[in-house]
Order: structure tokens, then sequence, then C-alpha cells
């Protein structure tokens, strides 16, 4: 079981996680607990470890301080009173150490990727302690482990690192001994390298931690507690009429998390998937509600379109140059350029004159990708680069529409009847998504407007 920020943020959600926690204990389901930071200390932690740079004073860090002592030492107090001593001790010498590294960060003027990933997991790893306390407090054993203790073997690209397959030997041999005598709390978001770096898995990473530790044991289920019913058929603060999706599959959720929606990690999908392990999506505040299942969708649902999804801070990049027409490499050198410089590329179109291509990335990599095609223009490769930030992405997902005429038309002319204008279109071969570029003011009437033309607030039939 993996709980999300939002789920641990104070002593009710707390006290309602334990609960959660305890149903199954009780059962005598042999269990393992993946925990988040609460909700907003990445964020904090993050900000404090950049501002240490230029910072004229290290204030700042006195104020982080302050504020994560009082949060967690409140809620512990009120969740797990006969632990609150020694419990304490440990959170307290965990914030102490953050500052003594955020001062560090101060005096050197300098962030290595390394010390940012160390900074950043401490959001896990001040509240695996409390929620471990929390646990014993109810009466269930409980020990404190951190990522890297777990056994998570990383690759070594910081910030956004990859579960190595000699990890999974590593999980079952530090984690099958404790599980069934005791219910283990594992720090989510961190793992580390051979060399025992500590590295972090990217935002939202603790559903990856989940469903690394979940595979590697091969579990029979794995149960992300979020703050919202269920995987949904897009994002509910952008479409309130947005529905729970009973059933998706592994490959739909890839899709829908990589062209942006939050409610899961885009990469934590893959572990479950070669194992065949169902993932479970459910509500922490609303337990008994069965939310969503994630498995390899074997059965066929009648719907062609589940779900809608949006990013909104990408930027179309367009090279462009008649020099690049029937000249072989071109794409070969742009492609490698950037995934040298770790840009990811998220889409792709080339018309069929060859003259252009254009490319969505993160809107934050503009520059980088600019500095770094630069020589190629020096070297009239193109000739000229340009880019627009003032784009979003939309995907329409769904498995259904694969080898399915039509689903293409019904998009785009409902688009167009709703006078939206599409810059660039693209569908990968796996035929699950279709996505396309509209401006940033379009983006959300783009996702209003597709909900409404395939009917995903009515329940399926
Ligand atoms: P957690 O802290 O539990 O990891 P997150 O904030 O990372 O929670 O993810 C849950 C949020 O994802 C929801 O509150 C919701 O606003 C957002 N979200 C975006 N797209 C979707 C979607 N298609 N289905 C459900 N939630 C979505
Ligand atoms: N705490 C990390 C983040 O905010 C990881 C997670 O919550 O899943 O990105
Ligand atoms: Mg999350």
């Amino acid at each position: 079981m993996k709980f999300g920020g939002t789920s641990v943020q104070n002593a009710e959600s707390v006290r309602r996680a334990v609960d959660i926690v305890y149903n199954r204990y009780s059962r005598q389901d042999h269990l393992a607990v993946v925990i988040s930071a609460r909700r907003g200390v990445t964020d904090r932690l993050i900000a404090c470890a950049e501002s240490m740079i230029t910072s004229r004073d290290a204030d700042e860090v006195a104020d982080l301080v302050t504020y994560l002592t009082e949060a967690h030492l409140n809620t512990l107090k009120e969740v797990a009173p006969d632990f609150y001593q020694e419990t304490c001790e440990i959170i307290i010498r965990r914030i102490e150490n953050l500052r003594d590294f955020l001062h560090a960060v101060y005096h050197l003027r300098e962030l290595t990727v390394r010390s940012r990933d160390y900074i950043t997991s401490f959001g896990e790893r001040l509240n695996a302690p409390l929620i471990s306390a929390a646990l014993r407090q109810r009466g269930i054993p409980s020990m404190v482990l951190d990522g890297c203790e777990a056994g998570i073997l990383t690759t070594e690209n910081h910030g956004d690192a990859i579960a190595l397959p000699a990890g999974e030997a590593r999980i079952k041999s530090r984690l099958e001994p404790v599980i069934g005598h005791s219910v283990p709390v594992i720090t989510g978001f961190m793992g580390c390298t051979e060399k025992g770096v500590v590295t972090t898995l990217g935002r939202s990473g603790s559903d990856y931690s989940a469903t690394i530790i979940g595979a590697a044991l091969n579990a029979d289920e794995i149960w992300i507690w979020t703050d919202v019913d269920g995987i949904m058929t897009t994002d509910p603060r952008m479409v309130p009429e947005a529905r729970v999706i009973p059933r998706i599959s592994y490959i739909e959720v890839m899709e829908l998390s990589y062209f942006g929606a939050k409610v899961m990690h885009s990469r934590s999908i893959e572990p479950a998937m070669q194992k065949g392990i169902p993932v479970l999506v459910k509500n922490t505040n609303n337990p008994d509600y069965p939310g969503t299942v994630i498995d390899g969708g074997e059965k066929k649902d009648s719907r062609v379109v589940k779900a809608i999804t949006y990013i909104d801070r990408v930027a179309a990049l367009t090279i462009t140059g008649a020099q690049m027409v029937g000249r072989p490499g071109v794409a070969r050198h742009i492609f490698s350029l950037l995934a040298e410089h770790q840009i990811n590329v998220m889409m792709i179109s080339q018309g069929s004159s060859e003259a252009n291509i254009t490319l969505i990335i993160e809107a934050n990599q503009v520059e980088t990708a600019k500095t770094v095609l630069f020589p190629l223009k020096e070297r009239c490769v193109f000739r000229d680069i340009t880019a627009n930030e003032d784009v979003c992405a939309v995907a329409v997902v769904g498995s259904g529409m694969a080898g399915m005429a039509g689903t293409a038309g019904r998009t785009f002319s409902a688009l167009g009847k709703a006078e939206i204008n599409v810059m660039m279109i693209t569908q990968g071969s796996s035929e699950v998504n279709i996505s396309f570029i509209v401006s940033q003011q379009d983006g959300p009437r783009a996702v209003k407007v597709l909900h409404d033309e395939f009917n995903l607030m009515n329940e399926e039939v």
C-alpha cells in the first residue's frame, strides 16, 4: 500500500490511513507500506535548496526547520502519544541533518544533483517514522526502512532515476524476512545507486517506489491510496463532471500519465505490468468505494475513448530549412544531441516535404534545447529554430481505438466545431492515443469539448 501526500498530511488523515492498514492487517494479510512526504513538503525543500545558491542570508532554512518540526511533531503527538519521545528524537535528528546540508549549500553556493536528491528525500524520511509510530500505537508491529535500505537500486540519473533489475533480489532479501511479523514503512521517492548514493525517482515517484517493491515481492496487489476516488475520465479539477473509470489497462494508464494525468507517476506502471500485478487506485477519504483497477485489460470495453488528458507546461520547437530535404541523418543529429542533454521529446512531427520538424518538449527545457542545437545551425544542417511556448498538449486515450475507424474524425470535427485550432497532431503506432497541440488558451476548452463528445460523464454501457 502506498499513501500519497494528501493521505498523510495531518492527524486526521494519518488516522484514516492507519485504519486502512489495520483493516487488512487484522485479516492477517501480509503488507508493506510506502509513504510519501506530507503534501507540499517536497516543493518547500526544493524551493529552499535552490534559493540557498543565491540567498543573501540563510534565514529561509530556519523558517523551514520551524515549519517541518511543528508539522511533524504536532501530528506525532496526536497519533502516537506512547511513542512520542523516541520518534521525536529521530525526527529532530533528521531535521538537524537537513539543516546542516542546506547551510552547506548556502556556504558553497552550489547545489549539485546529488545534494538536491539528498535534500529532497527528507520529506519522505521525516514522514516514515511518524507513520510507523502511528501503526505501533494501533498495535501493529512496524519498522522504518528508507528506499535504499529497502533495496531499491537505481541508475545514476539524479532527480529522475530508474530502478535497476539488480534491486529485485535485494528488495526480496531485505523485506521478505520482515513482512508477516511486522508492517515495514518504506520511504517512497528515494533509492540509491550501486555505490549507495541517494537518488530520487522523479516527482510523484512514491507511486513508482510502490510498484518496484510490489513487483519485487510478487505481491498479489498494489494499492495506491490518494485523494480522489480512482483514475478519472479527466482531471476533476478541470472538468467537474469527470467520472471514475472502474477498470483500465496498464497501457492506457501509461499513456494517461505520460500525457499529464498527475494521478500516477508515468514510469510506475511498468514494474506492475511486467509481473501482471493488478494496481488499485483508491481514495483514503472514501475507502469503501471500489476505485480503479489497473490490469492487463484482457476484457474488451464498450468504450473506445476512456480519458482525456492535458499538459500545459510544454513548448513546440520548430526546426526549418530546405537543406534538410532528402538528407539522411538530420533527425539523428538532432535527437542524439537532445538526448545527451537529458531533454525529453514528448511528441514529434515531420511534414512530408521534410522542410520542418516540430518537437514538443517541456517548457523549462527550451533554452537548453536551443543552445544545444545551435552548432547544427552554424554547420547549416538547418536554417532556423523557433520556439512557441504558448501551447499545450491534449491527448485522447483508449485502447479501443486501435483498428477502429472514426476516433480521429470525431476528435477533430468536435474541435473544429468549437473553433479550436489544432497546430500539430501525432498518433503512436500502438493507437492507444491521439495527441495534439493547441494554444494554451484553448487547452482546457479542448478537454471539455472532447469529454462531452465522447460522453465520458456518463456511465459505461
Ligand atoms: P498523491 O499525493 O496521492 O500522490 P497526487 O496529487 O499526486 O496525489 O494525484 C492525485 C491528483 O491527480 C488528484 O487530486 C487529481 O486532481 C489529479 N488528477 C489529474 N488527472 C487525473 C485523472 N485522470 N484521474 C484522477 N486524478 C487526476
Ligand atoms: N514527495 C515526492 C513529490 O512530491 C514524491 C511523491 O509524493 O510521490 O514529488
Ligand atoms: Mg502522486
